[in-house]
């Protein structure tokens, strides 16, 4: 917490200007600039992070909070109780790193070998930063937040070792969750949502197809498992293509193909594996029954045998309408509609949140981070896991009063949402009028003016007769098709309070 902030090479602008923090907490986006470059320089990787924890622990001192540690992994979480009661609202920031060498040159780099290159630092500093300030507004808190500090979330199935030693059920039952993560090329302070999927589920497949052995010039006395595991991968695709709904997509990558020793002999094995992505349980349940079986009988239509391990790595992370709203209403309230948009489509990475999210309604959104005017048409700075990838910590005290403000939604007197999001599957992505926004929450527009082809508005491009979840979209929004496919941010003419000269949001 003692860091001193650190020039960043390249960024011009001003790493504290422009941020104001309610409650007279200016002084605390020093303190979390601080405290994420206190994290960025000593990343950890999985599940076992004592460094973070112990800083972690640190920052939250001081606080009137119930804090619980994990014992299988590094996990954190600590209730902060309003002065009234009322129902609890769980904020979840990721902790851990990456194995990657740092390449940013920054003064407050890693030089430890791992390297905090999904922006986990300053959703950890964040996290801190919403609780400071929900703490210091606690009497006006009618329930409670329940502040989760997750490792391995990088693959290392973090969210379900934590859940699994009840995280989630400490405070009592959780009725809505939010999470955000910083995206290193997406505009700078621009907050992005949807309702429903928003990133895929991931699923790992191995084939072994298994023939048999022998001389390359009489492969009729083999049974050769190349050309064999060619047509499962061939089938696979073809599966793919055409059995599942091209509006509830499968995207199939073999990633891996291993087999054979030599050009005279006749594989015995050939070992492929693949990588799946989906959106919603149904079709990752699907894929986890069918391919398998294509690959299996395709093998046995040659004699050959396949062997399929399914190995379910993430679930499609997939928000709750309502809690969606509630998030872009937020967001818009908080910094202005020039500053928030509407996916259009989901991502197709996967995020362990979405454990979560199949335990409690909630949402998960997006804060582009990358530094003012970084992003434009003809640039594109290193993204997410890139050795090079750069976040703009100036944008830590945002990042703090949206988490916290979420949480506020919910736990106001009498507030609109406290509780509205709950007790609704979260599959349940149908229109329902007692969901429905309240006009006062709806963000008026997404971005007033669609820059460029990315951007479009729901009305002219959503047919209601035909798009299932229609009814949950703000009409009068804009939809950004993709986080990856904005080139151009929004144009200038867009105001941003923190905008450099020429700058994006
Ligand atoms: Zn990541
Ligand atoms: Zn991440």
């Amino acid at each position: 917490m003692s860091v001193e902030p650190v020039a960043v090479e390249g960024f011009s602008g001003s790493l504290t200007a422009g941020v104001a923090l309610e409650d007279g907490a200016d002084v605390l986006l020093d303190e979390l600039v601080a405290l994420r470059r206190e994290l960025h320089a000593v990343p950890e990787v999985g599940l076992d992070l004592p460094v973070t924890t112990g800083i972690v622990l640190g920052a939250l001192e001081g606080l009137d909070l119930e804090v619980t540690t994990g014992t299988g992994s590094s996990w954190v979480a600590a209730v902060l109780r309003g002065a009234h009661p009322g129902p609890v609202v769980a904020l979840r920031a990721d902790t851990d790193a990456l194995p990657i060498t740092e390449d940013t040159g920054l003064g407050f780099a890693s030089a430890n070998g791992s390297m905090h290159a999904c922006g986990h630092d300053l959703h950890t500093a964040a996290l801190v930063g919403a609780a400071r300030l929900l703490h210091a507004g606690r009497e006006s808190l009618h329930g409670s937040v329940l502040l989760l500090f997750q490792p391995g979330e990088e693959g290392h199935g973090g969210a379900r070792a934590m859940l699994a030693e009840g995280a989630l059920e400490v405070a009592g039952p959780v009725s809505a969750a939010y999470a955000l993560h910083v995206i290193a090329d997406l505009p700078h302070g621009v907050v992005l949502t949807r309702p429903g999927p928003i990133m895929a589920a991931y699923t790992v497949l191995e084939v072994t197809v298994t023939g048999r052995g022998g001389h390359g010039g009489r492969p009729h006395e083999g049974l050769d498992s190349i050309p064999v595991a060619a047509q499962v991968v061939s089938a696979l695709h073809t599966h793919v293509d055409r059995a599942f709904d091209a509006f509830d997509p499968v995207v199939l990558t073999v990633g891996e193909f291993h087999a054979g020793s030599a050009p005279n002999v006749v594989a015995e094995r050939a070992v492929l594996r693949a990588g799946v992505r989906t959106f919603s349980e149904a079709t990752t349940a699907r894929v986890a029954l069918e391919l398998p079986r294509v690959a299996e009988r395709v093998a046995a239509a040659f004699g050959a045998t396949a062997e399929v391990v399914v190995r379910e790595v993430m679930a499609p992370t997939v928000n709750d309408p309502a809690s969606a709203r509630v998030l872009a209403a937020t967001a818009t309230a908080l910094f202005g509609p020039g500053r928030y948009a509407e996916l259009a489509n989901p991502r197709t990475g996967s995020e362990d949140f979405s454990e979560v999210l199949r335990r409690v309604p909630g949402a998960y959104g997006y804060l582009g981070a990358a530094a003012p005017g970084a992003v434009g048409p003809d640039r594109k700075p290193a993204g997410n896991h890139s050795p090079r990838a750069f976040f703009d910590d100036s944008l830590l005290g945002d990042a703090a009063r949206l988490l916290a403000g979420l949480a506020r939604h919910h736990l106001a007197p009498g507030g609109t949402a406290a509780g509205s999001a709950a007790g609704r599957p979260v599959s349940d992505t149908s229109a329902d009028p007692a969901h429905a926004p309240d006009a006062a929450t709806w963000p008026a527009h997404a971005l007033d003016d669609p820059p460029d082809a990315a951007v479009r508005p729901v009305t002219s491009a959503v047919e209601p007769g035909d798009a299932p979840d229609a009814a949950d979209r703000p009409v009068t929004g804009a939809v950004l098709e993709a986080p990856d496919a904005v080139p151009a941010a929004p144009a200038p003419q867009h105001p941003a309070p923190d905008r450099s000269p020429g700058g994006q949001p």
